[in-house]
């Protein structure tokens, strides 16, 4: 077992340790471990179990993540170590999330950062699991990358503290912020074992003054996921909290690990939540896991001239003017970064 001291977490009286990483602040006896199953209390020091060591690690185009306004068309290299801090019965990354050892491979930070430059990537993304549970393996690679001019990325459920979002902030360039149900308190209790879903809006809004770029999804899910009510709730929350120029992807659910009796989420059940969005004042709302649907592109606020055509995570058409407006009626885009036309859209894994 490799042992890494954790970060952000106290030092009790009988060798406990209080856990504020993420938001469930673990209170962890000596010999216990914490409820994402990859910190350890030992001798009442808390440890990090799965410290550079990659479940996970592939080149995947940044829309993958997904990032519609932030640098197009970039590569990044994705990284995930074993365990997370939900319990969703519908996680796509089941085999990897809920794994209960410490598997992986051996991948230094400095390896990552290599291996990012040695396939071309302009930035390296935190993903697959959830990154707030391997944080010391993020904050350290995160650091180096930037040194050497990578941006970095996280893909997250939100779940973590404020002094978490605080302390990677200086390192992170953007965030996905992912959603499930409409951010429904009872599906979150569900469907994933999450008490309260406030922390998530609490770490939204410390990322959004640390000026973290922000995309948003929202996974809908038949039946159980996928009250209007509640998306349109979220997109309000979104407009006045984080800005009404916030990506909003609203993803389609495919069945998986223990949810595999519910169908996909019909098209027309993701386009009626498109308008919701739309008409809750939301400028850039895109419906993703449909490759092909009109609405995976981006279309101008103003005269809906479309400005970048997609397939999938493919950008299959560039309009905009080099300042980043539309060449139209010249509203100002918001978009991160520049363009990268790198040529690659397909991700391919290196382990
Ligand atoms: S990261 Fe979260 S789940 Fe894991 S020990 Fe810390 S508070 Fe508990």
């Amino acid at each position: 077992m490799s042992l890494h001291e954790a970060m952000l977490y106290k030092k009790l009286e009988d060798k406990k340790v209080n856990c504020y990483l993420c938001a469930r602040r673990c209170h962890i006896n000596d010999g216990g471990s914490g409820f994402c199953l990859v910190r350890k209390n030992n001798d009442g020091t808390l440890f990090s179990l799965n410290y550079a060591k990659a479940i996970s690690a592939g080149v995947d185009p940044v829309e993958k993540k997904p990032l519609a306004h932030f640098n197009p068309g970039a590569l990044v290299m994705s990284i995930a170590t074993v365990g997370c801090n939900f319990r969703c019965q519908f996680c796509d990354n089941w085999m990897i999330s809920q794994e209960k050892g410490t598997a992986g491979n051996p991948l230094p930070p400095e390896e990552v950062v290599k291996a990012a430059r040695d396939n071309d990537c302009q930035g390296i993304s935190y993903t697959y699991t959830e990154p707030t549970i391997f944080f010391e393996y993020a904050y350290d690679t995160s650091k180096l990358a930037r040194e050497v001019g990578f941006f970095n990325t996280f893909v997250t459920n939100g779940y973590m503290t404020p002094e978490a979002a605080k302390t990677i902030a200086p390192y992170l360039d953007a965030a996905t912020v992912d959603f499930k149900g409409g951010g429904d308190p009872e599906f979150y209790k569900t469907f994933s074992a999450v008490p309260s879903v406030a922390p998530i809006f609490e770490a939204l809004k410390e990322l959004r003054r640390n000026n973290i770029h922000i995309e948003i999804t929202n996974l809908i899910v038949p039946k159980s996921g996928d009250s209007l009510d509640r998306i349109k709730e979220l997109a309000i929350w979104i407009r006045d909290g984080i800005g009404k120029d916030t990506p909003f992807h609203l993803l389609r659910f495919h069945p998986d690990y223990q949810l595999t009796s519910i169908p996909a989420t019909p098209i027309e059940t993701l386009e009626k939540a498109y308008m919701t969005a739309k008409e809750a004042g939301l400028n850039y709302v895109y419906i993703g896991n449909v490759p092909g649907h009109a609405s995976e592109n981006t279309y101008c606020p103003n005269c809906n001239e479309m400005l970048i055509k997609r397939y999938s995570f493919a950008i299959t058409r560039w309009n905009l003017t080099k300042d980043m407006r539309c060449p139209v009626c010249g509203q100002c885009i918001p978009i991160k970064g520049t363009l990268h036309p790198s040529g690659h859209s397909l991700p391919y894994a290196l382990f």
